[in-house]
């Protein structure tokens, strides 16, 4: 259609953005079933020691099994979830059936010999909600779990452009007892002074610093000068993407002692990990 031709545009673009936005209230619908029903599913992933291969930690992350469509990845309906309110009721439900996992891993004898944390993702939004801290005490209170052994897991975004009520909340949190650490760090206004200022514990680098590792012959300085900085402010620093053994090599090499990728494991079912963790005392690989 050529631009000028303003009635055939019309034609050619009403019907696409009609199906578009039919499609999309279609998928809220099936979200807050979802979300109602049993739909959501939680994967995890293992955090390593890189240099014992114990497990010290298992990220919870959400999928949506779908009745006619199979398994919907998080990036396809977490933003849905946020922008219509949802995210509340599926943080929630996350959060309960993580813990609820931890509490069972940790008292059944077959997988209590593993001493790791379990960690979530948190919506920006859940900082907007003083009942949030209310969830989070008695998710733990009611498994019996150590707030310790719950980190959250907090984009940079959500946590530096904050107000005072995220301040609240991340305060009120950490007074709780519960580990705080930035996610992805490195995508987003990454800037020193807040790292320094911010109420968490540990820092998750996002893994596109590392795939450049290799191709651009800078990478290796700039990553350890990464390592440096989250360090120099007092905090403990995990890597995330780790895809293969030179990556996990390199990163031991510079004093990086905690990551997690698929060169160790992809995200499991639970039954998966479950399996992993009755055999092995450190994570094999192949
Ligand atoms: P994230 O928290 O940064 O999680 C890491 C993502 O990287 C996961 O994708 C994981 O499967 C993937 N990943 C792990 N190791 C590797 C690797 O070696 N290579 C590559 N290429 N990718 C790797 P996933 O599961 O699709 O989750 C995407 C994002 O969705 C998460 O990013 C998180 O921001 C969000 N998310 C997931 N679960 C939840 C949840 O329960 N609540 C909220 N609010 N957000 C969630
Ligand atoms: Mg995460
Ligand atoms: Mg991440
Ligand atoms: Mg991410």
């Amino acid at each position: 259609e050529s631009k000028a031709d303003g009635r055939g545009k019309l034609k050619v673009f009403e019907p696409d953005m009609l199906l578009a936005r039919q499609m999309r209230n279609q998928m809220v619908g099936e979200l807050k079933e979802a979300i109602a029903g049993s739909q959501l599913v939680l994967y995890y992933q293992p955090i390593i020691r890189l240099d014992t291969r114990e497990i010290e930690g298992v990220e919870a992350l959400v999928r949506w099994n779908h009745p006619t469509r199979g398994i919907i990845m998080p990036d396809e309906f977490i933003p849905i979830a946020e922008e219509t309110g949802m995210i509340s009721d599926l943080g929630g439900w996350v959060l309960r059936t993580a813990v609820e996992q931890l509490k069972k891993w940790r008292s059944d004898p077959l997988t209590a010999g593993h001493d790791f944390s379990m960690r979530i993702n948190v919506s920006a939004a859940d900082l907007q909600r003083l009942e949030f801290i209310e969830d989070v005490r008695e998710a733990l209170a009611s498994a019996g779990l150590d707030p310790s052994l719950l980190v959250l897991e907090l984009t940079e975004s959500a946590v530096i452009q904050g107000n005072d009520l995220d301040r609240y909340t991340l305060n009120s949190l950490r007074r709780l007892g519960v580990g705080l650490e930035i996610d992805d760090f490195g995508t987003g206004y990454s800037s020193i002074s807040y790292l320094r200022q911010l109420p968490v514990d540990t820092v998750k680098v996002d893994r596109t610093l590392l795939s450049a590792l290799g191709s651009d012959p800078a990478q290796p300085a700039l990553l350890a000068a990464v390592l440096q900085l989250i360090r120099a402010c007092g905090l403990a620093a995990v890597w995330e993407g780790i895809e293969s053994a030179e990556q996990a090599d390199y990163l031991l090499s510079i004093g990086c002692t905690s990551g997690q990728g698929y060169y160790f494991s992809r995200p499991l079912p639970e039954p998966q990990l479950t399996e992993q963790l009755k055999h092995y005392k450190t994570w094999p690989v192949s």
